[in-house]
């Protein structure tokens, strides 16, 4: 019987270890999955920037196009002076042609605060291109090292389970049973250490003398009557 209870403790402290490891194997795609999201809502800065880009080019197209028919204008204003007799037509088409220049100026002066913010942004997309790279590198080394882990991990999950095969062969079917759907309903904890106080280590009740008694003859499995958890006695 004290081989058998000393399995059944080798074998809880192996499935305690076994779940936490299952538990940091599955939590590690979500970490991966998350540190790429993370990367991407870092690029939906660039993805911004790029966009402002697009709409100030588009700007400067519509400007440049403006600036041609402005200077088409005066071109025609001009070769109409030379062919006007009156005075006040001359005069008339004179002060055309100088609002005419004055539309061209502020649109050639729009053109050239567009071309600087052109280039205010550009500086800024190879910024952003520069630092994406960097994170993208630190991603990279970040998931490789994650695989790692979840490889040595998955390798110590086989490792204990195979030990715990070997565990499991000694002990009776019909006591392993029994662990296994105490261990089911209990969530994880089937075998509880009597404590000094004489308390069921699972559930804190202090036990019967009678029962303390009988867990330390070691004739038969004995359950916590309070919580059925498998009691065992390790004191003196
Ligand atoms: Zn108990």
């Amino acid at each position: 019987m004290n081989q058998e209870i000393d399995a059944l403790i080798e074998l809880q402290k192996l499935d305690i270890s076994i779940d936490g490891l299952k538990i940091k194997a599955n939590e590690i795609p979500l970490i991966i999955e998350k540190a790429k999201t993370d990367f991407e809502t870092k690029n939906t800065n660039l993805e911004t920037l790029k966009q402002e880009l697009a709409r100030i080019q588009l700007d400067k197209k519509q400007k440049e196009l403006d600036l041609h028919t402005k200077e088409e204008e005066r071109k025609k204003h001009q070769s109409e002076l030379n062919k006007v007799k009156k005075n006040d037509q001359y005069f008339a088409l004179q002060k055309e042609i100088n609002q005419v220049g004055k539309d061209i100026s502020a649109i050639e002066d729009g053109i050239l605060n567009m071309m600087d913010s052109i280039e205010t942004v550009n500086t800024k997309i190879k910024q952003e291109q520069e630092l994406i790279k960097q994170e993208e590198g630190k991603l990279g080394q970040e998931i490789d090292r994650f695989n790692g882990d979840l490889e040595s991990i998955n390798k110590a999950i086989t490792g204990q389970e195979a030990h715990r095969k070997e565990i499991a062969a000694r002990i009776p079917a019909e006591s392993l049973t029994l662990y296994e759907r105490i261990r089911r309903s209990k969530k994880g904890l089937a075998v509880a250490e009597i404590k000094k106080n004489h308390s069921c280590g699972g559930c804190h009740m202090t036990l019967p003398p009678q029962i303390v008694n009988e867990v330390r003859k070691l004739e038969r499995l004995v359950l916590c009557e309070s919580c059925s958890r498998i009691l065992f006695w390790k004191g003196e």
